[in-house]
This record gives C-alpha cells, structure tokens and sequence, in this order.
C-alpha cells in the first residue's frame, strides 16, 4: 500500500505566532500518528522557526513556490538551495501561481528538475478550469500538464502530483468524488502509459479543492487518492488533525 500523504498548504495567511500556534497544536495532537506522511506549507518567512519546532516530530514542512536557479540575480525569488535547509516537500504549478503569476508548464518544468536535483520532493498541481471542464477538454489539459511539466524527468515515487480542479478550489464546490476519482485514475494511466508503470502504481496521486474534515473520508475511500492537498482548512489545525486522523484510519 502506498503511504497515504496529507498536505496544508497555508497560501499567503498566518502571522508568526498564528504559524507556531497551529504548527504547536500539529505536533502536539498528530504526532503519534506514522501511517501518513503530514505535511505542512506555510509562507517561506516562517520555515526557519518552524524547522526548529518541528525538527525532532515527524511532521513535514514544505515550500509553497521556489524558483529554479540555485542563486544570483532575481529578486524576490527564493531556490531550491535555500529550502532544502528547511524544507523536504514544495508545491509547484500551484493554479494560483499559474493563473495570478502567469506560471507556465515549461517553468514548472524547470522547477521540478531543480527541486529534485536538491533532494526536495515535489508536489506538481495540475487541474482544468470551469470552461476547460465544460468543454470536455479537462482530461487533455490534465495529460498535457503532466507531459510538460515532467518532460525530460526521470520520475519516481518521490513526485507527487496533486489532481486541483480550479473551480473546486476555495470556492466550497468540491468536486464529487466520481469526478476526482476519474481524473485521478486518468492521471495513473498517464503515468503509465507516457512514463513508466512500475512507478505509476507507486506515485501518489492526491485530490484538493475545498477538502474540509466533512468531506475527506468521500475522497480518501477512492481507488486512485493518496491524500489530499488541503488549502483553507489546514488553518484550523483541528480539522487538519482530523484529516489526518481519518487517513491513518484507511
Ligand atoms: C489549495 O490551495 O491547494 C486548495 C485546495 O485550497 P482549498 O482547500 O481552500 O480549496
């Protein structure tokens, strides 16, 4: 079985003490807790005083964005280098990255080499927005995303991507669980048929958009779900144990 994942990904939210607050509560309530990978992503400015809570639990921290060269001039950007200190996971091709940052596949492409070549774990968005859902074009979208993002990537388990329909997220409409499940199982067969089978059937594939604790034993009973990508509720660190509760109960 494929150690199921459980991410929060805090956007750009919290003040310092929120961030120790909600991280305290995390490794004080779920630290027991082995049968899933916990992850959490709060804004790069925290990672370094949440590093050191964190540091002797087994709670995970991630990055929510990086950019691809190791260092030099770009301002405001943050690299792969710098995280890996910090940080073991790092969400890429997010699609508020992509829509409000005008992020391509190619960029994302060159990002995800650079995580993996500093030993940081990426976890690769991808979803189709309403129009592309409507049109019947999601299932295309969703294949091309993934050729491109992971083209010239020997991939293995250590990538995860995470199926994020854009009209689920932050909306409070989530996907019904036969959607997720069919896009989710049509990401396996891409991974299958376009990379490689044997690490298709040990990827994790995970759903997000608008997972609360009311909906996720919905998705986490799916054939193809390895966890959730979890956006507004990962704040309220209740709900987020108990998301994570209700995955090591799987
Ligand atoms: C996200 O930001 O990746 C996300 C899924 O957000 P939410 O859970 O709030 O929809």
């Amino acid at each position: 079985m494929i150690k199921p994942i459980i991410v929060g990904n805090w956007k750009m939210n919290t003040n310092s003490y929120e961030a120790y607050e909600i991280s305290s509560y995390l490794v004080n309530h779920i630290n027991e807790i082995n049968s899933v990978d916990k992850v959490i992503c709060p804004p790069h400015i925290y990672l370094p005083t949440l590093h050191n809570l964190v540091s002797t639990s087994n709670l995970h921290l991630g990055a929510q964005n990086m950019f691809y060269k190791n260092n030099g001039a770009y301002t405001g950007e943050v690299s792969a280098l710098m995280l890996k200190e910090y940080c073991e996971y790092v969400i890429l091709g997010h699609s508020e990255r992509r829509t409000i940052f005008s992020e391509n596949d190619d960029l994302i492409n060159k990002k995800t080499k650079a995580a993996i070549i500093n030993n940081i774990k990426p976890i690769i968005c991808v979803g189709e927005n309403i129009s592309e859902r409507e049109s019947g074009s999601a299932k295309n979208i969703i294949r091309n995303q993934i050729l491109n993002s992971l083209k010239s990537i020997d991939i293995d388990e250590n990538i995860t991507i995470a199926y994020e329909p854009i009209w689920a997220i932050g909306t409070g409409i989530a996907a019904t669980p036969e959607i997720a499940q069919e896009m989710m199982k049509h990401i396996r067969s891409v991974i299958k048929n376009d990379f490689n089978t044997n690490i298709a059937n040990k990827i994790r594939i995970l759903y997000g958009g608008s997972v609360t604790d009311n909906n996720t034993l919905e998705y986490l009973s799916l054939p193809d779900i390895n966890g959730c990508l979890v956006g507004g509720a990962s704040l309220d660190s209740k709900k987020f144990s108990n998301i994570v509760q209700m995955a090591s109960k799987l």
